[in-house]
């Protein structure tokens, strides 16, 4: 249940934490004085409700992963023909700091790329440095759901250290991509980068655009579903870099790294992910946030090209067929997202019920995780003094390896009613 899955976490850091691969970003000071040991995992789905473990209340810069907010606010703010004819959306197969433009078009490849960052800001209209900057500091907070403040060291520091940006910003004033004054824009990017998050910041921005644009919890729309599909996109393609690759094969979800450690990663119309962990292999990239995501993505059957179902809205109705007997049904295809959904309603009402009739028939598919995770509702029901009955006529939800499933697996719902109703009361006289 929401234990079932909080432990399905806490197991995933355990395997993760003695990796001591990588090493700190040490081209600023603070970011080489963080704890390297440091691991914190979030995931936060479709409706808002957050798993997180370990460091998860740990605050770090967020760098680049700020990269798909801003291109977002400046799809949102001038639309995507004016951010078109400014950045490409082709992955670059480069360095995130490479010093590179396309060479017909002269624009930045892509715009989670360092010279894609830096247009994407100048892209934001604004009367100033305060004013462009005010409103992507608004933006980031929308979509995590509380305001975020900005680490002012590590701003001093990018701000001190930034030559590279520099060289980038200058580049992109000669060949007229950036409107606007190089240094003003770059002291909005420095700022940006040094936005403090957590990794259930990174997990619900995430969740916010694996919602289209709603931030879950209050249900306000941040930005449009056409401004997050071309920001996702881009993220798939490039938000990993020259890693992207290895990475849409691997994990498969659109994601964002930064090198404070983080890590986020959408999966559409399902969940987010927020990974902190603070040291990165050569190509900038959290050593264990990879892999954590990575195991996320297999043990838990999240990637994306594997998810080709609405696998949200799950409980199609719940109902008391007598008093003490609940009956939820069931429909869809069950994922992790819709069987996490299933589970935590019955674990919240669980109180209210002796037995709880699961009914499947109108399911269609079930993953095997899925699968476990509804094995391991029976047993929590057991534990809680409860019973958990199963309607399913086509055995699409058959409890493999779990045992007694048979006896609690029934072909029609007055099947399982009969069930319930000895459970509840006893069996009747002529039975004893
Ligand atoms: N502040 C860093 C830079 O601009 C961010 C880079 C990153 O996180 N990959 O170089």
């Amino acid at each position: 249940m929401a234990q079932l899955v909080q432990e399905y976490l806490d197991q995933i850091r355990a395997e993760h934490l003695a990796n001591t691969d990588g090493a700190l970003a040490d081209y600023i000071p603070e970011l080489a004085r963080v704890d390297p040991d440091a691991l914190g995992l979030s995931l936060c789905l479709a409706d808002g409700y957050v798993y997180e473990c370990g460091d998860s209340a740990t605050e770090f810069t967020i760098q680049s992963v700020s990269k798909p907010f801003t291109y977002a606010l400046a799809l949102d703010r001038i639309g995507r023909q004016g951010v078109d004819a400014k950045i490409g959306v082709e992955p670059s197969g480069e360095a995130f700091n490479e010093i590179s433009v396309d060479k017909n078009t002269k624009a930045p490849k892509n715009p989670m790329i360092n010279a894609g960052a830096v247009a994407a800001v100048s892209l934001i209209p604004g009367v100033s440095a305060d004013h462009r900057f005010d409103q992507i500091l608004e933006f980031y907070s929308a979509f995590a759901g509380r305001r975020l403040s900005v680490d002012l060291d590590v701003y001093a520091s990018e701000k001190a250290t930034g030559s590279r940006n520099r060289a980038i910003a200058y580049m992109l004033q000669s060949f007229g991509v950036l409107d606007g004054d190089p240094d003003e824009i770059l002291d909005v990017y420095f700022r940006q980068c040094s936005i403090n998050v957590t990794s259930t910041d990174l997990a619900r921005m995430a969740t916010t655009l694996a919602r289209g644009g709603v931030e879950p919890r209050s249900g306000r729309r941040v930005t449009s579903a056409a401004v997050v599909q071309r920001t996702l996109s881009v993220m798939v393609t490039c938000g990993m870099y020259d890693a992207a690759g290895d990475w849409v094969s691997a994990v498969g979800m659109p994601a964002k790294s930064g090198v404070g450690g983080g890590i986020t990663a959408a999966l559409p119309g399902q969940l987010g992910i927020g990974v902190y962990s603070p040291l990165l292999d050569a190509k900038g990239h959290s050593v264990r946030g990879v892999e954590v995501c990575r195991s996320l993505s297999v043990n838990l059957g999240l990637h994306f090209m594997s998810v080709t179902r609405e696998s949200r809205s799950t409980v199609r109705a719940s109902y008391d067929a007598r008093p003490g007997v609940r009956v939820y049904e069931l429909h869809g295809d069950l994922l992790f997202a819709g069987a996490e959904q299933v589970l935590r309603n019955i674990e919240q009402e669980c109180s209210e019920f002796d037995v709880a009739i699961l009914e499947v028939s109108r399911v269609d598919d079930i993953d095997a995780t899925a699968r476990r995770m509804l094995a391991g509702m029976r047993e929590f029901l057991t534990a809680a003094g409860k019973k958990g009955f199963l309607v399913d006529p086509d055995d699409t939800l058959r409890l493999a390896g779990v045992p007694d499933s048979r006896a609690t697996v029934f072909a029609t719902l007055d099947d399982a009613l009969n069930a319930a109703d000895h459970a509840v009361s006893g069996p009747p006289a002529s039975d004893r």
